[in-house]
């Protein structure tokens, strides 16, 4: 694509990145096909080529955000399906994250919006705070339809997502080191770094105790940082560049003086929007002369639990079932991340008979605070999603992303579970929490019979 970026202007690095991005796209189009907007609204400038034209207009012009420009990017999930697909290779990630730096820094958005993006990042990174909000949020369901009514369709949507039964205490109770038992299959001991993340720990705290407890089981260490805490992706994919990097800063520090002790595994992540964001911090710091190094050292180390564990001989599973498990490849997972084969290879390995979702590279609506930020579309994806699902008569839908976990459980009698948590179940843990009706499809493993030796 032929831009038109003055000197003056490509002396900004971010001018400078986003000329980079742009003059890769061929405009073909290839794209459209799987945007997950694109399909659902058919409207150009609500797919990747559109939202591509829209953005070098804004920057090349140095225009202020319009009102066209913001509700068009503001309906992008960042499913960054588009980039699975493009065949330029355009970075259509870093690209949309310039453009919402833009948005934030030059748009006008209304009060409404403003008051409820200011709500969700100071109050969903912080456990304590988000907590003390889904409990609050029991009073607030009652007022859903009034808020509907005055136009706080957002507001009403957050409510409708918080869940309605409280989660179970967790196990797992703050930073620390949880020592692995002695490694059955006589591997070198393993020690890894694990975030514990911010929303998914109160949403879905058996995620990480599920986690803790594989691994430990597997003969690996696991260390929760004092520290550390959310990723800054929710705050990023809403143009709040500064408060994403402060976050990453404060993980980067906290993870610093466990990596430089050395004999060290990696960092894993078992909440693949968080993994997507913690592998890039290199990008996100990469204009930081004190971070920059640092940075793409711990985006180089970090590994989606799943990644790790396909890399790990986690033996025979203990349990056996004959569940039909619907895997849900969330879009972080399989288009941030690159990764496919791993989560499936492991649900088959540990027993489960694993079926594949028609029009799976779609996004479910849930992508980040999108649900709450754009709840119609996201409710009309969850919809296309679940009839998908539901198409493949499932017991059990298992992903890696606890925003898909929220998202989808909404709309499903179908239990949706964390993908560690049937690993977890398969090799010796408890039954994840909503499959209980299922337990009498679980056997133990048969022993295997000793083999005769000719001769003896
Ligand atoms: S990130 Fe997803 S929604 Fe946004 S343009 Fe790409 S495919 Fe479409
Ligand atoms: S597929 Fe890639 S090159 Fe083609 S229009 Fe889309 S972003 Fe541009």
């Amino acid at each position: 694509m032929h831009t038109n970026f003055t000197a003056e202007q490509l002396a900004s690095p971010r001018i400078a990145e986003a000329e980079q991005i742009l003059r890769r796209c061929v405009h073909c189009g290839f794209c459209t096909a799987t945007c997950s907007t694109y399909v659902l609204l058919g409207d150009e400038r609500d797919s990747p080529r559109g939202r591509i034209y829209l953005i070098k207009d804004m920057l090349e012009n140095a225009k202020p955000a319009s009102g066209a420009v913001t509700f068009h990017i503001d309906r992008c999930l960042s499913c960054l399906s588009c980039m699975t697909t493009c065949p330029s290779g355009v970075d259509y990630m870093h690209l949309v994250d310039l453009a919402r730096v833009h948005i934030e820094e030059t748009g006008g958005r209304g009060f409404k919006d403003r008051l409820m993006r200011n709500l969700l990042a100071s109050i969903v990174p912080y456990p304590d705070r988000f907590r003390w909000a889904l409990k609050a949020a029991g009073l607030g369901r009652l007022f859903v339809p009034l808020l509907n009514r005055l136009g706080f369709g957002q507001m009403a949507a957050m409510l409708e997502l918080a869940p309605k039964t409280r989660p179970p205490a967790p196990k797992y109770s703050g930073p620390g080191i949880a020592t692995a038992e002695a490694n059955e299959f006589g591997a070198k001991r393993k020690r890894v770094v694990m975030l514990a993340g911010c929303a998914q720990q109160v949403l879905r705290p058996e995620i990480n105790d599920a986690t803790i407890r594989l691994l430990v089981r597997r003969g690996v260490d696991v260390e929760v940082a004092a520290g550390a805490g959310c990723c800054g992706a929710l705050v990023l994919h809403m143009g709040r560049e500064a408060e994403a990097i402060a976050q990453a800063k404060r993980n980067i520090d906290a993870w610093w003086s466990i990596i430089e002790r050395g004999a060290f595994d990696g960092i894993l992540i078992n909440a693949s929007g968080c993994g997507t964001t913690v592998k890039d911090y290199g990008h996100l710091l990469r204009n930081d002369p004190e971070y920059a190094r640092k940075a793409a050292h711990v985006g180089g180390i970090t590994k989606d639990v799943t990644e790790f564990l396909a890399g790990h001989d986690l033996g025979a599973p203990v349990q056996w079932s004959s569940l039909r498990v619907a895997y849900h490849s969330a879009c972080s997972m399989q288009h941030g991340q690159r990764i496919t084969s791993e989560p499936r290879m492991l649900l088959k390995k540990a027993g489960f008979a694993v079926v594949e979702i028609p029009e799976g590279h779609i996004c479910c609506g849930s992508a980040g605070s999108y649900n709450i930020l754009q709840p119609e579309i996201a409710k009309e994806l969850r919809t296309r999603k679940l009839a998908h699902i539901e198409s493949m008569s499932p017991d059990v839908v298992a992903t890696g992303n606890i925003g898909c976990i929220t998202q989808l459980a909404l709309g499903t009698e179908l239990p949706i579970v964390h993908t560690i948590e049937l690993l977890d179940w398969a090799y010796g843990g408890p039954i994840p929490r909503g499959l209980e009706k299922l337990k009498h499809r679980v056997s133990d493993v048969p022993k295997p019979k000793p083999v005769a030796l000719a001769g003896a």
